[in-house]
């Protein structure tokens, strides 16, 4: 690829299906060439995002990601092979984009966004396209975007569905906190290990938002700008919401309470019911001390609470098995004397069914705090992850 304005015979032949529309032509295809996209996320979304950016032959490709690959990405993130297990995200991605185009200029940004880079990285774009899958991160990306007067294409998945939209508050569209001004309270969004995510969902909604971020480069057609694409994968029913700026955001609005990036504004817990630290305290137990009680001499009953597909992935040997939901109507069969150590997969199911077996009468019920996960990693490396 030169460094002059027009495209060579290779890329001329290269993206002749884009030149061919009319839309777009040999200027839109030049305009893309010259873009700036930063890619917040190598993950479900950021997948099919870059993948598209990338094959569709814009310029430059902001990539921003701290994480390593792990098995169960594989089943949604398709930018990510096997061989990739254990990598950083960002080398696979990098990898496998430059396979695809090598003329797609990649910057890399290893730590991932943060509240000390966030407005600065997003500023040496022309757009940002947020792939991130958590709260804080989410509400980051919408703030920096909005002080850094520049547009966001937003995408989220949850389970079988989607949403995506343009935000562009700086120029008097409405902006993610116009629709959910704060991050939520814990407890009042599903818990996060128990969610899920049918992969090919990632698929649709990536693709989407590199569409976005295409036709906002092109400027070209209507853009999702004020309004809210929502994606109902498992019944194929695609409503659009209209948005409006909401005069009182506390981010866009008239009198904004959030004038700049400060830590207190992103900070979510995945946790649900979060109760007092003393209380809480007195109801767990390590990983370290569970293992010493259950290999004793007059062992306690160690119950798993989690669903039965978790179980056959890994359990620990000797376990007895009450899934969650069942344990109202199943937990009558337990000792009432008898310690019950209760472990699921990370610790916050199994504090949820520990604080309900004590309210039932077993008042030795107690959880394993960090769960099954923190013991394959501490105690039996041979255990499967999940
Ligand atoms: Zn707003």
């Amino acid at each position: 690829m030169g460094n002059d304005n027009s495209l060579s015979p290779e890329e001329l032949s290269r993206y002749s299906r884009h030149i061919r529309l009319p839309q777009v032509g040999v200027e839109g295809q030049e305009r893309l060439r010259r873009a700036r996209v930063l890619v917040i996320g190598m993950g479900g979304l950021g997948s099919p995002v870059s993948l598209y950016l990338a094959a569709g032959g814009v310029g430059t490709l902001g990539l921003a990601d701290f994480d390593k690959v792990e098995e169960h990405n594989l089943q949604r993130q398709v930018l990510h092979t096997q061989a990739a297990v254990g990598h950083a995200k960002i080398d696979s991605a990098a990898e496998r984009l430059r396979a695809l185009n090598r003329g797609c200029n990649l910057e890399l940004h290893r730590g991932g966004i943060t509240l000390d880079n966030a407005v600065e990285l997003i500023s040496q774009y022309d757009l940002v396209v947020d792939g991130s899958d958590n709260f804080p991160t989410r509400y980051l990306v919408n703030d920096a975007a909005y002080f850094a007067r520049r547009p966001l294409v937003y995408g989220s998945i949850f389970q079988f569905e989607g949403q995506v939209s343009v935000f562009d508050p700086h120029t008097g569209g409405p902006c993610y906190r116009c629709l959910f001004p704060q991050i939520p309270e814990p407890g009042t969004v599903p818990n996060c290990e128990q969610a899920g995510v049918f992969g090919a969902l990632c698929g649709i909604v990536g693709s989407h938002q590199a569409m976005e971020a295409l036709k906002l480069l092109l400027g070209i057609g209507e853009s999702l700008r004020g309004r809210l694409l929502v994606v109902d994968a498992l019944n194929a029913r695609f409503p659009t919401l209209n948005l409006k700026k909401d005069p009182h955001c506390p981010l866009c609005g008239s009198e904004p309470s959030i004038s700049g990036l400060h830590p207190g504004n992103y900070e979510f817990s995945c946790e649900t019911d979060k109760e007092p630290q003393t209380e809480e305290a007195q109801m767990e137990i390590d990983i370290h001390t569970a293992q010493a009680r259950h290999t004793s001499g007059d062992a306690p009953v160690l119950l798993d609470v989690r669903e039965g597909f978790e179980r056959e992935i890994c359990h620990i040997p000797g376990s007895s098995h009450i899934p969650l939901g069942q344990l109202p109507a199943q937990a009558d069969a337990l000792p009432r004397d008898a310690e019950i150590i209760v472990y699921c997969h990370h610790g916050a199911r199994s504090l949820r069914a520990a604080k309900f077996l004590r309210e039932r009468g077993f008042d030795k019920a107690i959880s394993m705090a960090g769960g099954i996960d923190q013991w394959a990693r501490e105690i039996d490396p041979s255990m499967t992850r999940y």
